[in-house]
């Protein structure tokens, strides 16, 4: 097998072993990465040079015997919505074309301080907008299980670049299902952590009540982890928990015999589609014969959850994203004669009509005469949604739902439509709504052979309980191990 087609685990073991090099390892995700790219637009910036420097102070590492973490020498992807010093970060939108941060998101300093290997950039739905990466100025990243589907959004780019072996890992953002769901589109792992498990600092804001900072892995054992190095508090970020990271990778060893897991009425209800029930149903067989207690329970108000989160996130968004306006930093227009041109020409071109339209709903809902009736009424049936999750997890220890109503959907099919494609979130903005955790395994696939994930839900810090029966689930089978022919 090539380099670049290990896990996490299979390649700190060849590291620490010395039957590789990081260079060599390197060098075959590079390899691989430009060779994919053009297919798949997975990469905004293929960060070589400063890979290069990483790895050879790796490598001086790795052979001077020292103990080393799993994170080092091993080449990762990022999503281009985190800030990465020296190396170009433009969140998908082309009013940061040109911004270089001049320091690193706390997860990625961690992962630099590990001695990780920073591969590249990768495209996204700008800042986070969407579940298709269609909204990338940058044009839109395709499925490598099949180049005429959407690959999810909005770590689109990371998932894709995943499934195709052109790293080992990456790091994605999620704040209403953006790890997730491009996770199961694609076929890989995706963790989204609880609110306050890892550090925001860093990542281009979004809904800042919301926003996630996860793995995205090739095994459920790669992104536990990848969680002992990037987890834990941060003193710039004041929403981090002060809590003890557990040590995942041994957590999830623990047999999961006896545990309860909630399947949530609502969830199975109308407008799932066939073909992935029946995949989730047999997944759901197998937890059952590794001991697992199966129980229907409810979460009342989900039926809400799609219309507060899209008054919710667009409210914090309109706020976030008034910083970017050509005046501070990121492309000022060029046509633009006086200061309002300056404005509205630089956001006019800066940012891609998806990201307008929250800008709008968010401005509208938080506007005098109306923040009462939308933002604050929304923020009220919130706390229902989040109450539901707290009811539930007093009698069951995790819960087991889809993680998206359909298969991987045709390039171009839903984008001029932005309330069926806000509709693809309904199984995982309840989840970040109720600030709880949310693991994305791949469970099987259609009959056109497009992925399927099933999405694993723990209460908040609840991480190594969904890691630990994402893990036992993948003992006993292998949809993680398939591969997209590219
Ligand atoms: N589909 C969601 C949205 O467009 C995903 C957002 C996210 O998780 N960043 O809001």
């Amino acid at each position: 097998m090539s380099l670049n087609a290990l896990t996490l685990k299979e390649a700190h073991e060849g590291l620490k072993t010395k039957q590789f090099s990081a260079g060599e390892l390197l060098t075959g995700c590079l390899e691989q990465a430009k060779k994919i790219n053009p297919q798949l637009n997975a990469y905004i910036t293929i960060a070589e040079e400063p890979a290069r420097a990483a790895v050879h102070s790796a490598d001086k590492l790795i052979s001077s015997g020292e103990d080393i973490s799993y994170l080092t020498g091993i080449p990762v992807a990022i999503k281009d919505a985190l800030c990465t010093k020296g190396i170009r970060s433009t969140g998908a939108a082309k009013i940061l074309d040109n911004y270089i941060p001049p320091y690193d998101a706390t997860v990625i300093k961690r992962i630099r301080e590990s001695g990780g290997v920073i591969i590249g950039k990768n495209n996204c739905d700008a800042f986070g907008h969407g579940a298709s990466n269609e909204n990338s100025q940058y044009g839109p990243v395709k499925n490598p299980w099949n180049l005429t589907k959407v690959p999810g959004g909005s770590s689109g780019g990371s998932a894709a670049a995943l499934a195709a072996d052109s790293c080992i890992y990456a790091i994605g953002e999620d704040t209403g299902g953006s790890i997730r769901q491009p996770a199961s589109f694609c076929g890989v792992v995706g963790l989204k952590v609880s609110y306050g498990r890892n550090s925001r600092y860093g990542v281009m804001p979004m809904a800042s009540s919301l926003d996630t900072v996860g793995p995205m892995s090739k095994t459920v054992w790669d992104a536990a982890a990848i969680m002992e190095t990037i987890a834990g508090h941060d003193p710039l970020d004041s929403t981090t928990f002060d809590k003890p990271i557990p040590q995942y990778t041994r957590e999830i060893e623990r047999d999961i015999k006896g545990l309860t897991v909630g399947l949530p009425r609502e969830y199975f209800a109308e407008g799932l589609d066939d073909e992935s029930r029946k995949i989730i149903a047999t997944a759901i067989k197998q937890l059952e014969e590794l001991g697992v207690e199966i129980v229907e329970v409810s979460l009342p108000h989900t039926k809400y959850a799609i219309a507060v989160y899209y008054i919710v996130v667009p409210s914090e968004d309109s706020a976030n994203l008034s910083r970017l306006d050509g005046i501070r930093y990121g492309v000022r227009s060029s046509q633009a004669k006086d200061l309002f041109e300056t404005y509205t020409f630089s956001r006019r071109d800066g940012f891609p009509e998806e990201v307008k339209r929250r800008i709008m709903i968010g401005t509208f809902a938080l506007s005098h005469g109306y923040y009462d009736a939308y933002y604050t009424q929304a923020s009220k049936v919130r706390t229902l949604i989040k109450q539901d999750f707290t009811g539930v997890f007093a009698k069951v220890d995790a819960l087991l739902t889809p993680v998206s109503p359909f298969p991987p959907f045709d390039l171009g099919a839903k984008v001029d439509d932005p309330l069926a494609m806000y509709l693809a979130d309904i199984y995982m903005v309840p989840v970040s709504l109720a600030g709880v955790c949310g693991l994305s395994v791949p469970c099987g696939f259609t009959a056109d052979h497009l992925p399927v994930g099933m999405q694993l839900v723990g209460p908040a810090l609840g991480e190594d309980v969904v890691l630990r029966l994402g893990h036992q689930y993948q003992q006993v089978t292998d949809w993680h191990t398939r591969k997209p022919s590219l």
